[in-house]
Formats: C-alpha cells, sequence, structure tokens
C-alpha cells in the first residue's frame, strides 16, 4: 500500500554533512523523494512536531530508563524520584532547543509501506543499540545515558514518523496543505 512519510534531518546529521548519503540510502530502498527542504525550524514548530500526551512522554522517558538497565544505572541518581512522562518533559524540552540551534532538511518519501520501511531503515532510537546497517547505526553510537548526562538529546541524525497518522500530521505541519 502506497504511503507518504516525514523524514527530517536533524542538526547532527547536516553539520556533519551526512544529507547526501541519508537520502541515498531511502532512494537506494526504493522510495520516492516527493518534497525536500533545507530550513530553520521555530521552537514552535518543534513544539507542535512532538506530542503533547502522556503516552508519547512516558515512552520517551521509557527509552532512558531502558537504557540505565542495558546499563546497570540508577535513573534516581540523573532524575531523581521523576515518572518516565516527567523525564520525557525533559527531554522535550531538550528537542526544542537543539531542533532550533541550527539547520534541517525536511522531506516526504512516498513508497510502499513507507512508513515501516523507513523507520526500519533509520533503526533503533538509540544509535548504539540500532542494527549496523541502518542510518542510525553507520553514522552514530550515541546513547540515552551520554545524551542525558550532557542533558540534550541523543543524537541519531533524522527523524521519522512512527505511523500513518503521525506521518499524515507531520507531512501537514511541515509542509502545509
Ligand atoms: P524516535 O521516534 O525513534 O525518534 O524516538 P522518540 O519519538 O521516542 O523520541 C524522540 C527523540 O527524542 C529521539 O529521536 C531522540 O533524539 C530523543 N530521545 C528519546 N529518548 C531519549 C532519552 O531517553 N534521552 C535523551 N537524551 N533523548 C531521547
Ligand atoms: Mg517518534
Amino acid at each position: 500500500m502506497t504511503q507518504e512519510t516525514l523524514v527530517v534531518i536533524k542538526p547532527d546529521g547536516v553539520a556533519r554533512g551526512l544529507t547526501g548519503q541519508i537520502i541515498n540510502q531511502f532512494q537506494e530502498a526504493g522510495l520516492e523523494l516527493t518534497r525536500l527542504e533545507l530550513r530553520r525550524a521555530t521552537a514552535d514548530l518543534i513544539e507542535r512536531h512532538y506530542p503533547e500526551d502522556e503516552a508519547w512522554l512516558s515512552s520517551v522517558g521509557g527509552k532512558t530508563l531502558a537504557d540505565y538497565e542495558r546499563l546497570g544505572l540508577d535513573p534516581a541518581d540523573y532524575f531523581g524520584d521523576a515518572t518516565p512522562a516527567m523525564i520525557g518533559r525533559t527531554i522535550k524540552g531538550w528537542l526544542v532547543d537543539y531542533l532550533t540551534q541550527g539547520p534541517v532538511v525536511a522531506m516526504v518519501l512516498r513508497g510502499n509501506d513507507a512508513v515501516t520501511k523507513v523507520r526500519a531503515l533509520c533503526g533503533n532510537t538509540v544509535p548504539v543499540m540500532a542494527d549496523p546497517g541502518t542510518i542510525r547505526g553507520r553514522f552514530s553510537s550515541d546513547s540515552a545515558a551520554a545524551a542525558n548526562t550532557e542533558k540534550r538529546p541523543i543524537h541519531n541524525l533524522v527523524h521519522a514518523s512512527g505511523t500513518p497518522d503521525e506521518a499524515d500530521y507531520e507531512i501537514s505541519l511541515w509542509f502545509g496543505e
């Protein structure tokens, strides 16, 4: 089933000159590039791009908890008695700062099952956990623990819509109509 999905190359990917290689990896997999724009994002755009709901905030905070468990670290040492949603809210603030601090490349990709395919090409949110053939696994070895220590979001090069509904919302947010 043909779908469209949104990808944003984050400031780390643009600054490192990886835009071409990242786009290439999607096109080699058969995805068609239908929109492409280099731009500076406003804080308002990024606030609306990432969800505000408790479930999403908890799932983001949950990635920290999973990473700390993997490393045998105690999240209380870093976040006190914060709930996963409170950790997620803190990380969302870091994302707003980070994604507005340098240019990003937004694009729409179209293809069969594009949402799932693009997420698979991007790999796990946490680059140390991402398969080495994926964009995040190839070009980064960041982790939640390292990023939290520096009070910044994980540098994982790309954002990709997680579901077809998220894709519809995000494409209209970034490209209008
Ligand atoms: P994605 O859909 O794979 O990008 O992951 P999420 O939607 O769960 O999280 C959004 C973004 O927040 C991720 O791409 C990371 O840049 C960042 N992020 C997620 N979890 C954590 C975390 O535990 N710690 C930090 N510092 N950043 C995180
Ligand atoms: Mg997401």
